[in-house]
């Protein structure tokens, strides 16, 4: 992996993380350092309370380390103001949740126009067919003028890629996308981030799935707040 800052698309250095607890404090990252070239797609596993959300929430600027650094498509995320990580988010990265988080009084439709409201980089007259475009990407074209409700779990899930494919962001972050999805679902969706890194997007992924070795060309273990593995697994990257 070429080690120059500029090529890589995240770098985490010596990265603490540390929660308030009554009058001390809980250790929710502990000293974890780790690069994710452009391209890769990456599976983050570990049990329950092993720091994987934390780890993705400090990558997507959601919450600051308490120490270290963290450098994502080309910011070093420490620096930027609360609007600046915004703006900078807005155009960067796209995120994907386990209980989807559409807004449910929008049709599918406006849930992907809504990052390019914010980030304001597709033009306006543009942004609808675009977000009908993505949704064709996804599969679920025909669903786009329905509520989020009226959708199935998998359906809804890809109506959420859609929007997060909304500023064409260099970097897809999902916190357990397959969380709530039956297991064939659960594939498809898969299979989905897969086409999505075959076409450049570089994807790291939080997961339970037993076989998720065979979809993501890396697979880092977290145990305890730290980084215990880090497998190339074979699988094209
Ligand atoms: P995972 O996603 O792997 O289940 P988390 O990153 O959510 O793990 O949590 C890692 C550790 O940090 C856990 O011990 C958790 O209880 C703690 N933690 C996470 N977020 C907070 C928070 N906002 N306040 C206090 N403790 C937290
Ligand atoms: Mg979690």
């Amino acid at each position: 992996m070429n080690a120059d800052t500029a090529d890589a698309a995240i770098r985490v250095s010596h990265v603490v993380k540390t929660y308030p607890l009554g009058a001390g404090e809980v250790v929710a990252v502990d000293h974890l350092s780790l690069d994710i070239a452009y391209g890769e797609f990456v599976a983050i596993v570990g049990r329950s309370g092993s720091g994987k959300t934390t780890l993705l929430n400090l990558l997507a600027g959601i919450d600051r380390p308490t120490s270290g650094t963290v450098h994502v498509a080309r910011a070093d995320l420490g620096s930027l103001s609360e609007s600046g990580l915004a703006t900078w988010r807005g155009h960067n990265v796209g995120l994907v949740f386990q209980f989807f988080q559409l807004l449910p009084t929008l049709t599918v439709v406006e849930n992907v126009m809504l990052p390019m409201d914010f980030a304001r980089k597709v033009p306006v007259a543009d942004r609808r067919d675009r977000a009908l475009h993505l949704l064709d990407r996804v599969g679920i074209g025909d669903q786009a003028d329905k509520l989020p409700a009226t959708l199935s779990g998998g359906q809804q899930q890809r109506a959420a890629i859609a929007r997060a494919l909304a500023n064409d962001p260099p970097l897809l972050l999902a916190d357990e996308p397959t969380g709530n999805l039956d297991s064939h679902t659960a594939d498809a969706v898969l299979k989905l981030f897969a086409d999505l890194n075959a076409d450049g997007r570089t994807i790291v992924v939080v997961t339970h799935e037993r076989d998720i070795r065979s979809i993501v060309g890396r697979e880092v273990t977290l145990v305890d707040r730290r980084i215990v593995d880090d497998e190339r697994t074979g699988a094209s990257a």
